[in-house]
């Protein structure tokens, strides 16, 4: 059988695969700054060798996106893999027990490294796929499209917002993975159909500085903000309700799926308080208060205090009426001017607004309806020995750019590695979860392509 060639193909060559992600995670794509470019040429590389036709596509001081394709046609059904070649930054060197560029193997199990669970051990996995599949001169009748990414950690304009409207626009795309790490210890693997939005807001408030011995001749700016986040609590009033898209009820059943028996799950669930804020937080939307600045000396009363107001959207919650209804709590409940382009103000004291990550959620209603889906979940179980859950991405991903506007909406995340250690010193990802998601990619890939 075919897919036996692959796992056999897989398990001869893993020592080369593994050769290949320590090269990824080695290279330096931390942004800011970005340099993607640097693992966009080893890409490059490793695919030109055998033969698969590439693109990059350069922006900016060594940045670049990167296409790949199995074959020339696009006439059949286009399977689509997505992963971003950058990282956060490593932070304080000394947090980490290992240099966060090295790609130290621990035991032949455990890699370390920036990158290597978010997300360039996904990436390598797709990229491997693609090499798989070109190798064993698989007949298909569609095409595989893999997309290395830059900017995800910024906002990803210029990675897969970018490459939406640009090389992939003509391409018809039938199913796309982002390869984001999907692991959620102590539960087995997940695979994720929405992603919350990410809104930052800054709130500026503008007064009248004086000298403090004579507070009564000036407008306190610190003042003006401390009775804007006096009231903050009462922001949800004026949004309009937005439903989850999964209820609390139904996001715990898909969760349980994935246990032997419900009261293993409730013991679960009980031990782990954890997984039941993740829940709430998938069902609902947040707001935290997370920067507070103002005030340049210890006798000036301050004409100025910034603040950063970071809100977490549901899927198919938007931004503006959040905008919208912030606007109207300090004007209404709190009495301040908000400057916008509609009014003038003449008046010294107002306040400001600007938005400085506007990242929208996204959602595939129609999951619950998808072949493929149901046969990705259940090759996923094969080879992971675990059944998988639906779910949700508390955060936000790329998923937005392939969703909306109806580019792709049948697309999943699904990856190797713990999204907890995502961001965090010491980042690792088991070698195994790594070889177990080349062969789900690898497969799937095939049988998505071969399928009538
Ligand atoms: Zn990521």
């Amino acid at each position: 059988m075919r897919e036996e060639l692959i796992i056999d193909k897989i398990e001869q060559e893993k020592e080369e695969y593994i050769e290949f992600f320590r090269k990824l995670v080695q290279s330096d794509s931390i942004n800011p700054p970005g340099n993607e470019k640097n693992v966009a040429l080893i890409i490059d590389d490793f695919l030109k060798a055998i033969g698969v036709k590439t693109e990059i596509f350069s922006f900016g001081n060594n940045r670049a996106n990167l296409v790949a394709y199995l074959n020339d046609s696009f006439d059949g059904r286009n399977l689509l893999y997505n992963g971003h070649m950058d990282t956060v930054p490593p932070g304080s060197e000394e947090d980490w027990k290992y240099s966060p560029l090295s790609a130290l193997i621990k035991r032949n199990k455990l890699m370390f490294g920036r990158g290597t669970t978010d997300m360039k051990g996904g990436l390598a996995a797709m990229v491997i796929a693609l090499k798989i599949l070109k190798e064993l001169k698989m007949e298909v009748a569609g095409n595989l499209i893999l997309n290395a990414v830059a900017d995800e950690e910024t906002g990803g304009k210029f990675g897969t917002g970018w490459c939406v409207d640009n090389p992939l626009k003509e391409i018809k795309c039938d199913f796309a993975i982002i390869g984001e790490a999907t692991g959620l210890n102590p539960l087995p693997k997940a695979i994720l159909v929405g992603e919350k939005g990410h809104l930052q807001i800054k709130i500026t408030t503008n007064g009248i500085s004086g000298h403090s011995g004579m507070p009564a001749m000036s407008k306190n700016a610190i003042y003006m903000m401390s009775e804007i986040i006096e009231k903050l609590d009462k922001l949800e009033k004026y949004i309009p309700k937005t439903k989850p898209p999964i209820e609390l009820d139904k996001l715990k059943r898909l969760v349980g799926v994935s246990f032997p028996s419900e009261e293993i799950f409730e013991r679960i669930m009980k031990e782990q308080p954890d997984l039941d804020s993740v829940l709430q937080s998938l069902t609902s939307f947040s707001k935290a208060l997370t920067m507070i600045k103002g005030g340049i000396k210890v006798n000036v009363i301050p004409d100025s205090c910034e603040a950063v107001l970071d809100v977490r959207l549901l899927p198919e919650q938007k931004s503006e009426p959040i905008l919208m209804a912030l606007k109207k709590l300090i004007e209404e409940d709190v009495g301040y001017v908000v400057k916008d382009q509609s009014n003038d103000t003449s008046s010294q004291i107002f306040v400001e607004l600007q938005v400085i990550t506007d990242s929208e959620g996204s959602y595939w209603s129609e999951w619950e309806e998808s072949s493929d889906l149901k046969e990705f979940y259940e090759l996923v179980e094969m080879v992971y020995e675990k059944k998988p859950f639906y779910f949700l991405l508390p955060a936000s991903a790329d998923a937005h750019f392939l969703r909306n506007k109806g580019y792709c909406p049948q697309t999943i995340l699904f990856g190797p590695g713990r999204g907890r250690t995502a961001h965090a010193a010491d980042e690792f990802i088991e070698i195994l979860d790594f070889i177990r998601a080349i062969k789900v990619y690898a497969i799937f890939a095939y049988r998505f392509l071969t399928k009538k």
